[in-house]
């Protein structure tokens, strides 16, 4: 089967209108979506609605920004509901984080003699609440300040650039929580993205678990073949459910279009196993 369990639509940061994402990942072959905004859940009835009409599996999620040891990370909630009061509660103290970084952003930006950012981003947030790095890096692209989003972000918005700002964003504990109570499993999004140690690695995936987190991403389009190989190994070792999810945001902002990786391999329990 074709499952792709990560993905945004424009209730985030994804190019694509909910509708058109499933009609997308549809047109791939994809036959169990799930769609993964970050910190929001507007999106979830829409592509239900149209994952529905088209006989399309439809798993309701959401990806969570965390800091960890002062370290961002991101954790996936797989059949969230999405009217749980918790959930809702929580990722709406994120997004006014989210407002506040926004406006200190813009101003840092505007110290290093880029003015006017936050509001030429909010030009490209299809969803007010949720301002993300790249509606920025969009709306700077737009200015001539670079020629594409990646080089954006290579030059003004990661640490030690102009325009990052270090932001608290929820616990571990609160996001894991948050996602269990509202009867989802919580999965690690792209472990090879982050910056750890293999002791830091082990101590994060420990504390995910003791937490309650029940998953991880193995196979992501932000992950190299040996990637796939070394996070298929962790997630045999402390005994998590396998994900596989493209991280689509939609043309040029992306490494694998929606449904299009490799399968998980057969030695691990995938994630949807009883679903
Ligand atoms: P934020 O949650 O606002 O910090 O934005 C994070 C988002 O920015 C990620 O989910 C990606 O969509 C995007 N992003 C992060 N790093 C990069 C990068 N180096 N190049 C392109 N996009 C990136
Ligand atoms: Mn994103
Ligand atoms: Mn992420
Ligand atoms: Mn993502």
């Amino acid at each position: 089967m074709n499952v792709d369990l990560h993905c945004h639509s424009t209730a985030s940061d994804g190019l694509l209108r909910p509708e058109e994402l499933v009609a997308r990942a549809a047109a791939n072959g994809v036959e169990m979506l799930a769609l993964t905004d970050h910190d929001d859940l507007s999106g979830l009835a829409r592509a239900r609605a149209e994952a529905q009409s088209r006989g399309m599996r439809f798993i309701d999620g959401v990806e969570v920004s965390v800091t960890w040891k002062g370290s961002t990370v991101h954790i996936v909630g797989l059949r969230i509901d999405p009217q749980h009061p918790a959930l809702k509660s929580g990722l709406e103290s994120i997004r006014q984080g989210r407002a506040r970084r926004a406006e200190r952003i813009g101003d840092a930006l505007a110290s290093a003699g880029v003015p006017d950012s936050l509001e030429g981003a909010k030009a490209y947030a299809e969803n007010p609440s949720l301002i993300s790095r790249s509606h920025f890096a969009r709306h700077l692209v737009k200015a001539g300040r670079a020629p594409d989003v990646r080089s954006v972000f290579h030059h003004y918005l990661v640490k030690g650039k102009p325009g990052f700002v270090h932001h608290e964003w929820a616990s571990l504990q609160d996001a894991v929580s948050w996602i269990g109570a509202s009867g989802g499993i919580a999965v690690i999004a792209h472990p090879g993205r982050y910056k750890f140690s293999k002791s830091e690695m082990h101590e994060f995936v420990s504390q995910f678990r003791d937490c309650g987190g029940g998953g991880i991403e193995v196979v992501t389009g932000s992950h190299s073949p040996e990637q796939y190989v070394e996070f298929a190994q962790l997630s045999r070792q402390f005994g998590l459910l396998a994900s596989r999810g493209s991280d689509y945001h939609g043309k040029g902002e992306s490494r694998a279009d929606l449904g299009e990786l490799p399968h998980l391999s057969d030695s691990l329990r995938p994630v949807w196993h009883d679903w």
